[in-house]
């Protein structure tokens, strides 16, 4: 057992559901999906978030990301020797009844995974959550833990891939398994949503199956900064992924995700 780094209370790694991790939204009584046929049919029958939260927190659907995030949790990268590690799938982060929804890609082995909360403990959370600051889409400018107090009225992150996965590439046979749940948190979010933000091309193809019957016909190009209208009310938005390579490399800047996150709160009726 290791002392959580905000709370001081101790945990076992992975972090037993309901044992008072910050945010944890399960109990020892959670439903675990043992494989994909249960992923589908739990996520067809969830009617809250909160209760969609808790269910995708526990799955185990896929044995190889399973392995991954949880021997990941054990052996842990070296600079986060002393602490617990979440080393469970990675709910959504934010409102339950967002105006703007970020779609990423998968938890990060050693940021999410640790922490348990979307982006948060890694470098393109750093750049990530500073945007969205600026932009005054969340109270602070940083999100170093699932207990640092950070929150949001406006926006919620999710990502198609739950679990963190080994070289950052997740199988397509995990993504198929996975999507129920994506499918099931936009079912439940998309009478509030206004603007979706997608985090690179892949993000960008997931948000067009995902929020359309029928993508628009040409279908629409990913680009940073390209728009697409998804319906009477709904825009998609792009935006290249706040990785450490495209910041370190300045294909993308702070002030480029200025730009995004203005244009998105804009759009969204949240600015001026
Ligand atoms: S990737 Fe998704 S479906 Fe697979 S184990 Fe994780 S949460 Fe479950």
């Amino acid at each position: 057992m290791l002392n959580h780094p905000r709370t001081g209370q101790p945990f076992a790694s992975p972090v037993p559901p309901g044992t008072g991790w910050p945010g944890d939204p399960a109990t020892p009584d959670t439903p675990q999906a043992p494989d994909a046929a249960r992923v589908l049919q739990l996520a067809g029958q969830v009617e809250s978030i909160p209760e969609l939260d808790a269910l995708i927190s526990v799955c185990r659907a896929c044995p190889r990301l399973v392995s991954w995030r949880e021997e990941v949790a054990v052996t842990k990268r070296k600079s986060f020797a002393d602490q617990p590690y979440w080393g469970r799938p990675v709910p959504g982060w934010g409102s339950p009844k967002p105006k703007i929804v970020v779609v990423g890609l998968a938890p990060a082995a050693n940021g999410a995974n640790r922490t348990g909360r979307m982006f948060t403990g890694d470098r393109s959370g750093d750049q990530l959550y500073a945007a969205l600051h600026r932009a005054g889409l969340v109270n602070q400018p940083t999100s170093v833990d699932a207990a640092d107090g950070l929150q949001t009225d406006t926006i919620r992150i999710i990502a198609p891939v739950r679990c963190a996965p080994p070289g950052n590439s997740p199988t397509t046979v995990e993504r198929n398994t996975c999507a129920p749940w994506i499918d099931a948190e936009w079912r439940l979010i998309a009478p509030h949503v206004r603007v979706i933000v997608a985090l690179g091309g892949f993000a960008w193809q997931i948000a067009l199956r995902v929020a359309t019957d029928q993508p628009p016909k040409p279908k629409p190009k990913f680009g940073h900064g390209a728009l697409a209208e998804l319906g009477p009310t709904s825009r998609l938005l792009g935006c290249y992924h706040p990785s450490q390579q495209n910041m370190f490399t300045g294909r993308l800047t702070p002030a480029m995700l200025d730009d995004i996150f203005g244009r998105a709160a804009e759009l969204a009726g949240l600015s001026g």
